[in-house]
């Protein structure tokens, strides 16, 4: 089930009404679909052609890391996929070793409530597909790739080599790739002197700069309506990611199954209705703001507390599933300082 809300979901960006007609004072962007999902490139401070040059740069190394960390078509991680369930070794390149070793880091951190080595479940549920349709795996199943224990850490790096202790391990990064694809726009942008830019990559945003006096604004959507809940403004360097049971879910006797899945129990998480967390500073924020949001989901709201702080992790709001809305106090101060007069 898919609602037709991706569009107005990238509405929420708000630009800053820019005034002045000055050629590098207005934002350009540039839009494409890609992951299965919107995408989109505004560029603050650069000439209309150089603005759409950057913006189709990005856009083509998005298409490199979509074709090469596709997980069900074919591609390198498919390739790898397959090399480790007949217990073979992958040679892969540096660019795959440094995603997977970061993968790793985070799974364990997470005590593997973030494990994209579940990628035998992900499917099971019908995850891996662009058009999500309901489905009931059974227990067994289930139970068969639980018992198996896929983890990050089964890998086993040699140089770019790579194998697996486990053949039970199938790598989805779809709760990670597009914050890879942010960080490395951030790059492509940042290598060229632009002052200031939006990635948008389906909801996972990174803001460069700021466009003119004011900063970057996104807004962080209402999983249950059109609309939207807040609206926060990012510095520079920032980035918010969310994950939510609302666009890749699908109804089963009344149960809603979104597309995160508790490695713990093989099961598809319902508690929780979306979580945006917001990180800032290095390389990698990007990377941070998708993977994280994938162990505060599946730990719910009884346990969001304590994993956000054992991540380090200090601005993040969670709504349950009956549309409670709770938060870290770094959040709600930030969001309280913005909502402004009125
Ligand atoms: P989006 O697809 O909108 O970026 P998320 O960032 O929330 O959504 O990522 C969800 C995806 O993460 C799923 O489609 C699946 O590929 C993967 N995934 C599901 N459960 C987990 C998990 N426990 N750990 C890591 N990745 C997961
Ligand atoms: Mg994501």
């Amino acid at each position: 089930m898919r609602k037709p809300s991706l569009w107005a979901f990238v509405l929420f960006l708000l630009l800053p009404l820019l005034e002045g007609c000055g050629k590098n004072d207005t934002v350009y962007r540039t839009q494409g679909h890609v992951f299965g999902t919107q995408v989109e490139v505004s560029v603050y401070g650069e000439s209309e052609e150089r603005a759409q040059a950057l913006g189709a740069a990005v856009l083509k190394e998005f298409d490199r890391l979509h074709h090469k960390f596709h997980a069900w078509q074919p591609s390198q991680l498919t390739a790898l996929n397959d090399a480790i369930a007949r217990g073979e070794v992958y040679q892969a390149d540096e660019e795959m070793v440094d995603l997977l070793k970061s993968a790793t880091v985070l799974a364990e951190q997470s005590n593997n409530l973030f494990n994209p080595a579940i990628g035998h479940l992900i499917r099971l549920w019908g995850f891996q597909s662009s058009d999500i349709t309901e489905h009931g795996p059974s227990r067994a199943e289930i139970k068969r790739w639980v018992d198996a224990n896929p983890r990050m850490s089964d890998l086993v790096f040699d140089g770019t080599r790579i194998s697996s202790r486990n053949t039970a391990v199938m790598l989805d990064l779809g709760g990670y790739a597009k914050g890879y694809a942010l960080d490395q726009a951030a790059r492509i942008l940042r290598a060229e002197h632009v002052k200031a830019a939006l990635i948008n990559v389906g909801g996972n945003i990174l803001a460069i700069g700021r466009p003119g006096d004011r900063p970057w604004r996104v807004g962080i959507r209402d999983p249950r309506s059109e609309g939207m809940i807040a609206s926060v403004a990012l510095q520079d360097n920032e980035a918010v990611g969310t994950s939510g049971d609302y666009e890749r879910y699908f109804m089963k006797d009344g149960k809603r199954h979104p597309h995160i899945i508790d490695p713990r129990t093989g099961e598809t998480t319902d508690l929780v209705a979306s979580v945006t967390i917001i990180v800032s500073g290095g390389m990698d924020v990007g990377l941070r703001s998708d993977g994280n949001s994938k162990p505060m989901f599946v730990a719910g709201p009884a346990h969001w507390r304590e994993i956000a702080e054992h991540l380090g992790l200090k601005e993040v709001m969670l709504i349950d599933a009956n549309r409670n809305v709770e938060m870290t106090p770094a959040m709600q101060q930030r969001l309280a300082s913005e909502a402004g007069p009125g």
